[in-house]
């Protein structure tokens, strides 16, 4: 399976910034020949127009976070139904920044993988430790905590894409080192034998925190890992791309 370059666009700019992004990325993908694939995971309200443009460019598009609930009375949320219905594949989910900010916890992360599944959606899990964690020597037993209670059990491994993002890289421009990444990404791969069998070799793992043009072909050069999730970066099409090249 190709690697995945998936950009968090996360609160960032204004419908005229993600048009032109996406406008941008279009350009560059028509030329083709990409070793990735890429998507892009706009804010909700940008995320029609940015599909529109991006409908027939091979570039994907998902949302940042959807609800465990199929519909009802849940004011500010968003269902998987709906992102599907605007031309989304995938859902970010568990972002710590979600974790920290909405007090998620694996037990909701994995209620709305389930939901975005029962969508037809493909769920980004996400999984990483804090920075007291890795100091504490717990890094690995939280990320293998974090991901037995976070995703679906038995579900089809090619419906799921987990994201290791150590909370202390993201938005810092501190990077995990190579083999602290491979670490990680084995540790995510042996517990992912036990939830979804065999076919847990097929999920893809994806790394994320200050990934950038400078440091992505290491990174993606690390036994399991299976693609980027890019936050920063990834609101610059150059550097965007950058990373998607480096394949
Ligand atoms: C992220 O938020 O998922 C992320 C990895 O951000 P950044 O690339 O900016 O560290």
């Amino acid at each position: 399976m190709k690697p995945l370059i998936a950009g968090n666009w996360k609160m960032n700019g204004l419908l005229a910034d993600a048009t032109a992004l996406a406008e941008d990325l279009k350009a560059r993908a028509a030329a083709g020949g990409l070793a990735c694939e890429l998507l892009v995971c706009p804010p909700y309200p940008h995320i029609g127009p940015v599909a529109d443009i991006l409908s027939e460019s091979g570039v994907q598009v998902g949302g940042q976070d959807c609800h465990n609930a199929g519909s009802g009375a849940h004011t500010g949320d968003i269902s998987g139904a709906m992102l599907r219905d605007m031309g989304c594949s995938h859902v970010i989910l568990g972002h710590s920044e979600r974790r920290a900010d909405h007090g998620e916890n694996d037990a909701v992360v994995r209620a709305k993988a389930e939901a975005a599944l029962a969508a037809g959606l493909i769920p980004i899990v996400c999984v990483g430790e804090t920075a007291a964690e890795r100091s504490a020597g717990q890094a690995l037993a939280v990320i293998a905590r974090q991901v037995k209670g976070s995703v679906p059990v038995g579900m089809a491994a090619e419906r799921l894409v987990v994201a290791y993002e150590p909370v202390w890289a993201i938005g810092t421009g501190q990077t995990a080192t190579p083999g602290d990444v491979a670490e990680a990404h084995t540790e995510i791969r042996r517990v992912l034998v036990g939830l979804v069998g065999e076919g847990a070799e097929q999920v893809r793992i994806l790394y994320g925190g200050s990934v950038k043009p400078a440091n992505a072909r290491e990174l993606m050069a690390q036994h399991n890992v299976g693609g980027a999730l890019v936050g920063g970066a990834s609101l610059k099409a150059e550097d965007f791309w950058a990373i998607a090249t480096s394949c």
